[in-house]
């Protein structure tokens, strides 16, 4: 199976192979009669400038595991300038065609590329000059943030993960919201993605207070579940240092995610035995 090397990414504007990739993923898993079911939507479509533009969704549904499914939103990309997140998600995508038990009972929707403009141009911004990562639920205007908003609001994940990269850190950190559910699912995480690289252990992390890695606030108009949900699902925000090496990044993501994804249904267990 072709690697999404460092040396291919190094121009972040790979949005088209990031879809060829996704698409020969899919296509090996239906040829392989595998039991997770692998497939593209469009989460969202706009043009630009004349051309036209995609939001893309890859949807993996794992085998029956004795419950209702999981569904999980995976998101990345919402800054353009942070592409090991938007690696990461096709790297899962790919991993998890390849051994489908890992998703069992699960239903992820993937989003590796939230702000396309944006990861075309590596800017932060989309085209339109906004923080889409400050725009949510509060009556944006931004295609990207409308059709990321109907996808919560259609999916009621039970979970949310969002994926970025600060290049003032020298270390993985993340955000739990002050939830217990939150932190007891990115410790592990964290955990996990250590064995790639460091932890940020400063006790300020992006202006608010921090404890290994974890911090409890956030800011406002972040990705999040729609307000109305009931009961929130979990939410956490996964951070990688942009100076590591790309590589490092992308594998310390896909181990936390991996964490996540393996310890959740621990939970479900634990909260019905209650
Ligand atoms: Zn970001």
């Amino acid at each position: 199976m072709p690697v999404l090397t460092s040396s291919r990414t190094s121009t972040p504007c790979d949005l088209f192979a990031l879809r060829e990739r996704l698409r020969a993923t899919a296509l090996e898993n239906s040829v392989a009669g595998r039991r997770a079911d692998l497939e593209l939507q469009i989460a969202g479509e706009f043009t630009h400038e004349g051309c036209r533009r995609e939001i893309l969704c890859v949807r993996i549904s794992g085998a029956f595991a004795g419950h209702d499914p999981i569904r999980l939103g995976l998101f990345a990309g919402i800054h353009g300038d942070e592409p090991a997140g938007c690696a990461a998600l096709v790297e899962l995508a790919a991993s998890l065609a390849a051994d489908p038990e890992r998703v069992a009972g699960y239903e992820l929707f993937l989003y590796p590329v939230v702000n396309p403009i944006g990861f075309e141009r590596g800017t932060r911004q989309n085209g339109a000059g906004k923080d889409l990562n400050r725009e949510f639920w509060c009556n944006s205007e931004e295609i990207e943030v409308q059709a990321i908003e109907a996808a919560l609001r259609t999916h009621q994940f039970h979970g949310i993960i969002t994926l970025h990269t600060d290049d003032t850190s020298e270390g993985l950190y993340g955000y739990a919201h002050g939830r217990t559910l939150n932190e007891a699912l990115l410790t592990p995480a964290l955990d996990a993605a250590k064995q790639f690289l460091p932890l940020d252990d400063r006790a300020i992390i992006d202006g608010f207070p921090a404890r290994a890695g974890l911090i409890c606030d956030c800011f406002a108009g972040v990705l999040s579940a729609p307000p109305e949900q009931r009961p929130q699902p979990f939410d956490l925000i996964f951070e990688t240092p942009g100076t590591a090496p790309f590589d490092l990044q992308v594998s310390a993501t896909v181990a936390a995610l991996d964490s996540i994804i393996r310890t959740y249904p621990g939970f479900i267990a634990y909260a019905q035995d209650l």
